[in-house]
């Protein structure tokens, strides 16, 4: 049983059908205690009165979401794209955040493309470590490889922290965990067991894998509405050492986002207690 205090809204689950004040207004008034922004509702505002409205409303941000892509086949843009990612490390230490999400982008040239994102991640991480925020890697589910990530597997985000920040007792990179990403690896349980044992799960996302899934980006599913065994993920995740909090995210286009802020976090409530 999982109490809402104890958990996270991911503020994509809500739309952004409002500015972030009223997001957060509305987070903790059904009782969340963690709140995850995103870069869209946070630049071009002022990020300390940010930071204070989320403490005064009691909240505690978990991550900031997420990294520009990195990779480039233009020396120029590569080198862009790492400083547009350092500007928002620095949004993520303003706002208080535990962790900076990197989704890492893709190109057509893969190996390309993983070389840089590990190049870009090292020269990130020692920035991090100077402003306090750890940076967690998010493997995405392969559909997404072409565009969006060419970081697909669990076993290979650990392999990259390693290429990045080597063994340490003490990690500031590691990985998130979204159960809508990784359900369907065959090497689930290992790598989970992996990475919680070098203390490198940052992060665990949970919504669900809806079928049929009308389009793979904008139609996850509310928990408990899809196929994803969450109790046993959850379970493994645990196991493995992690003892943050449950973060949920649903992009949801056609459903959720269409529905009244507190419906969809009253209910987001209830399926954590049941679903998990
Ligand atoms: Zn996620």
């Amino acid at each position: 049983m999982i109490e809402p205090s104890q958990c996270v809204i991911n503020t994509a689950t809500l739309g952004f059908q409002a500015p972030l004040p009223e997001v957060i207004d509305a987070v903790a008034r059904t009782g969340f205690g963690w709140i995850t922004p995103w870069r869209r509702e946070v630049e071009g505002h002022d990020v300390a009165a940010l930071a204070r409205r989320v403490r005064d409303a009691g909240l505690r941000v978990n991550g900031y979401c997420r990294s520009t892509y990195i990779p480039s086949d233009d020396p120029a843009q590569f080198r862009a794209n790492v400083e547009a990612n350092r500007t928002a490390l620095r949004d993520a230490a303003a706002l208080g955040a535990d962790h900076f999400v990197m989704v890492v982008g893709s190109h057509r040239d893969l190996e390309m493309a993983r070389a840089q994102v590990i190049e870009a991640t090292g020269l990130l991480l020692a920035e991090a470590k100077t402003l306090g925020v750890k940076i967690a890697l998010e493997p995405l589910h392969p559909v997404y490889a072409a565009e969006r990530s060419c970081l697909t597997l669990m076993s290979e985000a650990l392999r990259w922290c390693n290429a990045a920040e080597g063994q340490t007792a003490e990690p500031k990179l590691g990985v998130c965990i979204d159960a809508y990403h990784v359900w369907w690896d065959p090497e689930l349980s290992s790598s989970i067991a992996s990475i919680g044992a070098e203390h490198r799960i940052f992060a665990f996302h949970v919504c669900d894998w809806l079928v049929p899934t009308q389009d793979v980006l904008n139609d996850r599913g509310m928990m408990g509405d899809g196929v994803i065994d969450l109790k046993s993920l959850w379970a493994a995740v645990q196991k493995a050492g992690f003892h943050g909090s449950v973060e949920t995210e649903i992009f949801s286009a056609q459903n959720w986002w269409k529905r009244p802020m507190d419906e969809t976090l009253r209910v987001v409530a209830q399926r954590l207690k049941t679903s998990l």
